[in-house]
């Protein structure tokens, strides 16, 4: 795989990490890209003009978002009914950007400035209390989608440092366990 076309296919994609284009975020996809596994047009969030970005950059025909992947929509943000929340928190592992914030058995909201509207908080919520509210009219325009962009990849980056982090430190835990439980010599 060309790492280099890569970085630069991955740089045009929106970072919401929906996994809509049928992979695991927008780098898997980027990726997929570069070595012809995916096609151009699978990005829903990105839209039209990420396509044909897509399609500039891969010297290939333009071609709009295939709609059995989605629908280009408006921006949207996601909002906690806290009167209906149970503070499960079975949503917190599940935000890419960590714009959810709450603790166990506390009331959980989310911060609508980071949130992305990428809907892998809805699936884990067991009371249906997480709704999606559109904060434009119309589909956001590219110049918009790609500033957002290197928001979310910050806080996507993060997120992600944190939870091999978290990682980390549970193996050494165990790892220490099994030594301390192990017969010495
Ligand atoms: S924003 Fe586009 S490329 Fe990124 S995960 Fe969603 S569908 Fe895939
Ligand atoms: S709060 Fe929900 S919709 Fe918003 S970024 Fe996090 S998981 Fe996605
Ligand atoms: S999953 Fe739903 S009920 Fe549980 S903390 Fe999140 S919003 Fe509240």
């Amino acid at each position: 795989m060309d790492g280099a076309l890569a970085d630069r296919l991955d740089a045009l994609l929106p970072q919401t990490q929906c996994t809509r284009c049928g992979y695991a975020g927008c780098r898997p996809y980027a990726e997929a890209l570069a070595t012809g596994a995916a096609r151009i047009d699978q990005c829903p969030p990105g839209g039209d003009a990420t396509a044909a970005s897509l399609a500039l950059a891969l010297g290939l025909p333009p071609s709009p978002v295939n709609p059995a992947f989605g629908v280009e929509a408006p921006a949207r943000v996601a909002v906690i009914d806290e009167s209906v929340c149970i503070g499960c928190a079975k949503c917190l592992p599940a935000c890419p950007v960590d714009a959810i914030v709450g603790a166990r058995k506390q009331l959980h909201t989310v911060i609508a400035r980071e949130c992305s509207g990428c809907e892998l908080c809805l699936p884990p919520c067991p009371v249906d209390c997480i709704t999606l509210l559109e904060t434009s009219a119309v589909p956001l325009p590219l110049a918009t989608i790609r500033s957002r962009a290197l928001q979310y990849r910050d806080r996507y980056d993060a997120h992600r440092a944190r939870g091999a982090a978290r990682e980390a430190a549970r193996s050494a835990l165990l790892a220490a366990q099994t030594a301390a439980r192990s017969p010495r010599p």
